[in-house]
């Protein structure tokens, strides 16, 4: 999977692939990473203080990604999604602000997920399944009956009706 990369000032809306991060130890070294060995690394032995990188698997404009992000980016990350198994699926807004030792990055979370997009996604179902329950005849019978010799009734109901009838045009669509 090719890294992410942004340019000064870009910004990226990331959808997460994977709930859990890969943790890393490195080591910069002749403008390379290195994995830190632990106990008897050369490097740490050498005065070098590794750093540690997180990485996640995400979809950007279509195309996947490793993301990898500083111990710093990874905190912000997980106050904005704390709950792992609410995590596969959201969009957060990544913009990469300023370039060398100077770069910083803020994020955002963009559309979180849903607990019917969760439970769709855990049993691998069509989401529009389970988020669309009735048909469009079901829920019609429904809001009559319901609004039958109410003041307004009818009204309402061919407000509800019009509504309804968009919603359901447009999770068609989708
Ligand atoms: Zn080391």
């Amino acid at each position: 999977m090719p890294w992410l990369r942004l340019q000064p000032g870009q910004v990226a809306n990331l959808e997460l692939r994977e709930a859990s991060a890969r943790r890393r130890t490195q080591h910069w070294v002749d403008g390379r990473s290195v994995e830190c060995a632990g106990n008897g690394c050369p490097y740490c032995a050498g005065g070098s203080t590794p750093k540690t990188v997180y990485s996640l698997q995400v979809t950007w404009e279509g195309s996947e990604y490793t993301w990898e992000m500083s111990e710093a980016v990874w905190r912000q990350f997980c106050e904005l999604l704390p709950d792992a198994a609410r995590r596969i699926g959201a969009v957060v807004r990544l913009k990469r602000i300023g370039s060398g030792p100077q770069t910083r990055y803020d994020l955002e979370l963009v559309r979180p997920v849903s607990p019917a997009q969760d439970t769709a996604q855990n049993n691998g179902k069509d989401t529009q399944a389970i988020l669309v329950p009735f048909t469009l005849e079901d829920v019609r019978k429904v809001v009559h009956e319901e609004l039958l010799g109410q003041d307004f009734g009818q009204m309402i109901e061919l407000i509800v009706l019009t509504a309804l009838e968009n919603w359901y045009a447009d999770a068609e669509k989708e």
